[in-house]
Parts: structure tokens; sequence; C-alpha cells
């Protein structure tokens, strides 16, 4: 069968992760969650102290290597060598990510691992860009969205259930933050593609998104 690819864009805690990971599993295709591979470039500047410029973050990529394995059909990100797949979940590392994901020469060094696996397996990406920059020409995209509110009541209770400590008004003011970053940063910021179908979850469970979208692409 020919491959082919599914993009799910949408601001931070719309439920793009859960949706993707199941509309994958549902149609036997591989997931990618490229916000694992800036949230692993973030670990790394966190980890060595990167400066936070354009030029230092380009140097400093050459010296490093980000690969994506499938174990049993779960993603594993390797950060020169380590399997880092819970380092990266950490809440601190998100703002890290979120930052350096703005630098340019971090944009466009993990822009070829994204199309390379996208284009070896039929899969569904979600991301920020991937409809608009990653991946124009896929098959179906899809733009999810929820009220600040409701993502950050999400992201809340999955700390929470995580065991981590945390206050509501940081955990939306984080989102709002980063929220901020992605829609204004000059390389390809956080925006619905024009062909894309717009989902908002904020009346809708994850099964229920799944089940939009599937209707969606059976049409
Ligand atoms: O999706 P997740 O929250 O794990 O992504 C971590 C960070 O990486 C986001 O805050 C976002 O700034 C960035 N990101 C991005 N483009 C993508 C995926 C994630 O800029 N395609």
């Amino acid at each position: 069968m020919k491959i082919y690819n599914i993009a799910i864009d949408g601001p931070s805690g719309a439920g793009k992760s859960t949706a993707a990971r199941s509309l994958a599993a549902k149609l036997g295709i591989a997931y990618l969650d490229t916000g694992a591979l800036y949230r692993a470039v973030g670990l790394k500047a966190m980890r060595c102290g990167w400066e936070e410029n354009d030029a230092e973050a380009e140097k400093n990529l050459k010296n490093t290597d980000i690969r994506v394995e499938y174990e049993n059909g779960k993603q594993i990100v390797y950060l020169d060598g380590e399997n880092v797949s819970e380092a990266i979940r950490r809440d601190e590392v998100s703002s890290w990510g979120s930052r350096f994901s703005a630098l340019p020469s971090v944009r466009a060094a993990l822009l070829g691992l994204q199309r390379k696996i996208s284009g070896e397996y039929s899969s569904v990406l979600d991301g920020r860009d991937i409809g608009t920059c990653v991946l124009p020409f896929a098959k179906y995209k899809f733009f999810l969205t929820a009220s600040v509110d409701k993502r950050a009541f999400r992201r809340y209770n999955e700390l929470r259930s995580k065991g981590t400590e945390v206050q509501y008004d940081k955990v939306r003011a984080d989102i709002e933050a980063r929220d901020y970053r992605d829609m204004n940063r000059e390389v390809s910021p956080l925006r619905k593609a024009d062909d894309a179908i717009e989902i908002n979850s904020d009346n809708l469970d994850a099964e229920e998104v799944v089940n939009k979208m599937l209707s969606y692409i059976s049409e």
C-alpha cells in the first residue's frame, strides 16, 4: 500500500498526542510525536546550559545525535545514545523545549528527521507545524484546539496523576507562555493549515475526537 501521512497540529494540551496515538493504532500505522524531538533538544540544552541563541545552538547541534526507534510499537527517543523517553517528559523540560524550538537552526535540524521517518512509514505526526511546513502535502490534516482553561486543567491532572506537585495557576501560565512563543516565532509558527480540519476538543473526550477524525478519513 502507498505510504500516506496524517498531520495533527494544535496548541499544548489540546489532546493531540492521545488522539494521534489512538488514530495510528486504529489505522495500523506508525505514530511520530514530534514534540519529543524538540524536548530532546531542550533536555540537552538544559543539561549542558546551552546559550539560547541560534549560532550557538547550530554549533552545539553538530555534536548532538537524536534518533527515534520503535520498540513494540512504542516510540523511543535516543539522545546521544541514551534512552531519554522518560526524562523528556519532566515539567522543566517543557519550557526548554519550547524556547529552543523557536530557533531556526533547531527547526532545520529536526525537519530532515521528521521527513525521513514520515517518508519511510505511513504515519500520524503530531506537532505545531506538520500541516504547514513538515508535510504540506499530508493526505489528511487536523487542527486540534481547546480553551486555555481546559488544556491547563488536563495538563494539571496529568502531572498530578504522575505524582508531580504543581499549582494550577503555574500550569496555566506555562501553557499561555508556550502558546505565545509557538504562535509568534518567526520560523514555522503554530497556525492552522488552510486545508486542515479544525476540531475543538472542549466538549469531546479522546475517543470522540478520534471518531471524528476517522469519520473525515472514511469520507
Ligand atoms: O508537543 P510538546 O508539548 O511535547 O512539544 C514540546 C515543545 O516543542 C512545544 O512547546 C513546542 O514549542 C515545540 N514543538 C514545535 N513544533 C513541533 C512540535 C513541538 O515547535 N512540531
